[in-house]
């Protein structure tokens, strides 16, 4: 077995705290990879505290992961040791349902294998994230990351980039196309830069003017404050998607309001509790209420190679592992521009 040492949750209400376990020894397709940042995204909070269902513990979050192989199993052709890659949220899938056959394995039907607080496929075997020192890795499972991008911003690109690019290319953001983000966080920051690389007309909307002048330097061609509710009426049937990474709770009705006949309010935050929407605003003009969840592994490809080509990188505050439980506080306090990453060298 390989030796790791990591930071880990040993209950839903313990900090984290450093945890050392052991990694599997490489079989023919696995790649080893020496981790080297790793992003904090919200969703490592929500089940390190357990509030998506019972968590498994001990639990080392983190699937925004950066690194080197170290090493490759017999069998491995994708990869060689010193290769720049890295893990997102998954690191398998059942590989023969309908979904994973048509490379949307985010969408197997049996469960893709979240990289931490989850079962290998043999049910039993827990798997670890990337807030440690290395990880083992099939290699159909692993992204290249592209030369020149560099690895600390690298990492939140295998999650918080992937859930926006997917939407945004699945629902044709593009020239002549009208985008809102809503909320400028870690998700909605690379929604912007995504979007407007894509050539589509940016919009962000915000619950207050404070991100105004980061949201332009962003890419983001209009901001729009929603604390004055008579915006809602001036930019009504404005846009042909919306894409909201608000986890508060808001009224949607507002919200679709600003969609144009046959617009599309995609979801992808998730809010602690549901949000409910009167029909009218969608029957009205034939709008769809959508959701969509991280992306696939050829589409997480596709990604890093587009944000490579469009110089897109997230903006990053860098942290050490023993910053960890404060990083938690400032990110619950949206108090992070505009995701914090690990430095795992320094475990
Ligand atoms: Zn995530
Ligand atoms: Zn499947």
């Amino acid at each position: 077995m390989i030796r790791a040492k990591g930071i880990a949750a040993m209950s839903a209400k313990s900090e984290l705290a450093p945890f050392s376990f052991e990694r599997r020894n490489p079989k023919e397709h696995d790649v080893v990879i020496d981790i080297k940042y790793c992003g904090i995204c919200h969703s490592d909070i929500h089940q390190v505290k357990s509030e998506w269902g019972a968590s498994i513990y001990p639990m080392v979050p983190g699937h925004e992961i950066a690194g080197i192989v170290r090493d490759v199993g017999s069998k491995v052709s994708k990869y060689k040791v010193g290769d720049p890659v890295g893990v997102g949220c998954f690191v398998d899938s059942c590989r023969t349902c309908s979904s994973c056959k048509q490379d949307l394995d985010q969408y197997c039907l049996e469960g893709h294998t979240g990289t931490y607080n989850a079962y290998e496929r043999d049910g039993k075997t827990p798997t670890y994230g990337g807030y440690s020192d290395v990880i083992v890795v099939d290699e159909n499972y692993v992204l290249r990351i592209p030369n020149g991008v560099p690895l600390d911003k690298a990492a939140p690109l295998l999650c918080a980039g992937v859930t926006l690019y997917s939407p945004l290319t699945h629902w044709k953001a593009g020239p002549g196309k009208k985008v809102a983000i809503m909320g400028l966080g870690g998700l909605g920051h690379m929604g912007v830069k995504i979007a407007r690389a894509l050539g589509a007309d940016v919009t962000v909307l915000s619950h207050s003017n404070k991100k105004r002048e980061d949201a332009l330097k962003m890419g983001a061609h209009h901001f729009v404050s929603t604390d004055n509710k008579e915006v809602f009426k001036k930019y009504a049937g404005n846009f042909d998607l919306i894409i909201n990474t608000v986890s508060a709770e808001i009224n949607m009705g507002d919200y679709f309001g600003l969609l144009k006949l046959d617009g599309t309010l995609v979801v992808v935050g998730v809010p602690d509790r549901p949000l409910s929407i009167h029909p009218f605003p969608l029957i009205m003009m034939r709008r769809s209420y959508a959701g969509s969840v991280i992306g696939s592994i050829k589409e997480t490809q596709e990604m890093l190679d587009f944000c490579a080509k469009h110089n897109i990188t997230p903006e990053i505050e860098v942290i050490s592992p023993n910053q960890v439980n404060v990083a938690y506080e400032r990110v619950l306090k949206s108090d992070v521009r505009y995701r914090f990453v690990i430095d795992m060298t320094k475990i």
